[in-house]
């Protein structure tokens, strides 16, 4: 008899030798039915798999939650991944086969073609017909166990190098002598597993798209094709993700952007996003809320220079610790002149020169400076995304000096701005994570461990829930994220609230205590929003590019029937304007449907139509985006539309 342990805490006995499976059914027959695994001790395996006695057991299945839930999707993609590749090979025989992973989202399998024949997207409906057949015929997974030898043999045989390479790698780096085979139908590949117990358990999938990805992603290697896809429980979970899928690319602000005014790139400067009018006045109107919260807390605003000496990058731990990021710059005619120079890529070592310039007393601390500081990142092209990650831009920056004791205060008032900003622009779901020490870093252990528990000890005086994320703090101190949730789910890190003992060490900075004696502030960097435009890039996806009317860069459009009403348009706009409502005036000689339509497309909150009667009786007549028409409005009382 074998005696494992079930989640709830009680013992099942078992025959010698018995399975997941055989637990499953020994539980009950709708288990026994739905498993697709079993996790022994922690491990997620084939239900096939014997139980060792005194393990405890948990049998995964489509309903699981938490962790195994993630398990159970992970088993169904990694399932369809074999199951693609089988229809692959039946429908292109001579296909070699590289390497067919979960991942995230879905599953992609890489594969060569035989030569001449290339799969487009108009294919993956072809593919997909094939699999559901395999899926339909509910196929066994079968594992089966060979020596490497024996493996090598048998795939140098099927014409298939990407396995046998695989296995000699697998043998010469992990001194492995035995490998393990998948078959499902006619199709059989090396993988260490586990599956679930037969293809029907993929209730739902589909192929998203082709792209080409070098073997092992090394480009003096063979250029493979990679098909992707996905795969859930449902067809409800699949349509739910298809739909936000189709959402996201609709909000992509990288399309939204161009297409609204806001923002261009070029390839002049890549990762340098140009700011079109549209888009500098919600820079503007983001940057404002910002400055709110500096004016209510008081922070005074300064500017540094853009360019500063490379030898200040030494002494700021820059030059070890972040060169690879950074821009450098040198003269063309030196003179005689061998400095070199930097962009800066954070604003601290400027605002500690401005600090250190002067004497301070203990009376001004906290001195709290900020600056909306344009700093440039050197990042590969590779990873340039749109405005979430881009080379140049603004940081809502602020740096803290104050004394120890006054950190838990400082660090209060940063979280409770961010709670403020945040709500404003409609993030109500605030995560907080706490980072600490990470492998390269400068400062003593007593520094770092007193840094740690400030912040610790001021999130949890505020009784805030926070992740520790072990590692990840800043080269110079921990740190605190805030992230949050947008409208499609995905989840953005945007302030930071960072403590360094550091940078006051470097720069030796100092204030005189009420004992006269000279003391060494501590620094605190934050910022609220991060990036103002990798904010605007997040802002823009998550309203679909149609902004709140508070937010809207135009907030009206207004469009005379024809031109003889414009001059009363113009008047409108003018009595608008002065009431600080930004609007503007369609000037064309378009049919009114026509302007209407324009205004849609631009996503302006209003649009004000002006014609013959508006004109005799002075009103306009109002549509709005969320509620149609909203009859007419008298001038004087339009104002009251934007509140
Ligand atoms: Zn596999
Ligand atoms: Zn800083």
């Amino acid at each position: 008899m074998a005696t494992v342990k079930l989640p709830d805490g009680t013992a099942l006995e078992l025959a010698d030798g018995a399975s997941g499976a055989d637990a499953a059914a020994a539980i009950g027959p709708r288990l026994a039915k739905d498993a697709l695994a079993v996790k022994v001790d922690g491990e997620l395996r084939d239900l096939t798999t014997p139980l060792p006695d005194g393990s405890e057991i948990r049998i995964v299945t489509a309903r699981s939650e938490g962790e195994d839930a993630a398990d159970a999707l992970w088993l169904v993609r990694h399932d369809a991944a074999h199951v693609m590749a089988t229809a692959v090979c039946e429908l292109w025989p001579g296909t070699r086969v590289s390497i067919g992973p979960p991942i995230e989202s879905g599953f992609y399998y890489d594969f060569e073609f035989p030569e001449g024949t290339r799969p487009t997207e108009a294919d993956l409906e072809r593919i997909e017909e094939r699999m559901r057949a395999h899926i339909e015929a509910d196929e066994p997974f079968e594992r089966s166990e060979l020596e490497a030898a024996q493996a090598v043999e048998r795939f140098q045989g099927e014409d298939q190098p990407y396995k046998v390479e695989l296995i000699e790698d697998l043998v010469r780096d992990e001194g492995v002598r035995r490998v393990s085979l998948y078959r499902n139908g006619p199709f059989t590949d090396l993988c260490r597993g586990p599956h679930a117990p037969s293809t029907g358990r993929i209730k739902a999938f589909k192929l998203s798209s082709i792209a080409g990805a070098y073997w092992r992603g090394d480009e003096r290697r063979q250029m493979l094709t990679r098909i992707y896809g996905t795969a859930f429980h449902s067809r409800a979970e699949l349509e739910h993700h298809l739909e936000r899928l189709e959402q996201a690319r609709a909000s992509d602000h990288r399309r939204l952007g161009p297409e609204l005014d806001l923002f261009m790139f070029r390839p002049e400067a890549p990762g340098m996003p140009f700011w079109l009018p549209q888009g500098t006045v919600l820079l503007r109107l983001i940057e404002r809320e910002v400055r709110e919260q500096l004016v209510r807390r008081g922070y005074v605003e300064i500017k540094t220079p853009q360019v500063l000496d490379e030898e200040l990058w030494h002494r700021s731990g820059h030059w070890e610790n972040y060169r690879e990021n950074m821009f450098f710059v040198e003269p063309a005619e030196r003179e005689g002149d061998e400095r070199r120079f930097a962009l800066k890529p954070m604003n601290c070592p400027g605002a500690c020169l401005m600090f250190a310039s002067g004497r301070h007393s203990y009376r001004e601390l906290p001195l709290r400076l900020a600056e909306f500081g344009h700093v440039s990142r050197y990042e590969r092209e590779g990873v340039l995304h749109g405005l979430l990650r881009v080379r140049a831009f603004t940081q809502d920056d602020a740096h803290v000096y104050c004394t120890l004791e006054q950190i838990a205060d400082e660090v209060d008032s940063i979280c409770e701005a961010i709670d403020e900003l945040y709500a404003r622009f409609g993030f109500d779901d605030v995560r907080v994570e706490l980072s600490t020490r990470p492998e390269k870093s400068v400062g003593t252990d007593e520094q770092w461990e007193s840094a740690e528990r400030g912040l610790r000890e001021a999130l949890e005086r505020q009784g805030r829930e926070f992740e520790l994320s072990p590692g990840e703090g800043t080269f110079y101190g921990p740190k605190i994220d805030f992230h949050v949730t947008d409208a499609l789910g995905r989840t953005w890190q945007l302030g930071t609230c960072q403590l360094d003992f550091q940078m006051p060490e470097r720069f030796e900075l100092s204030f005189q205590g009420a004992d006269n004696a000279e003391h060494r502030p501590v620094m605190i960097h934050r910022a609220l929003l991060g990036s103002l435009e990798r904010f605007a890039g997040i802002l823009i996806e998550h309203h679909g590019g149609r902004f709140p009317v508070w937010l809207a860069p135009t907030q009206a459009a207004i469009l005379p029937v024809a031109d003889r009403h414009l001059d009363y348009a113009r008047t409108v706009a003018g009595e608008l304007e002065g009431a600080g409502i930004r609007v503007r005036v369609d000037e064309r000689s378009e049919s009114v449907g026509r302007k209407i339509r324009d205004a849609e497309l631009a996503k302006l909150p209003f649009m004000l139509v002006v014609g013959e009667r508006e004109q005799a009786e002075g009103v306009v007549s109002v549509r709005s985006h969320t509620e149609g028409d909203r009859g007419q409005v008298s001038s004087a009382a339009l104002a009251a539309l934007f509140d």
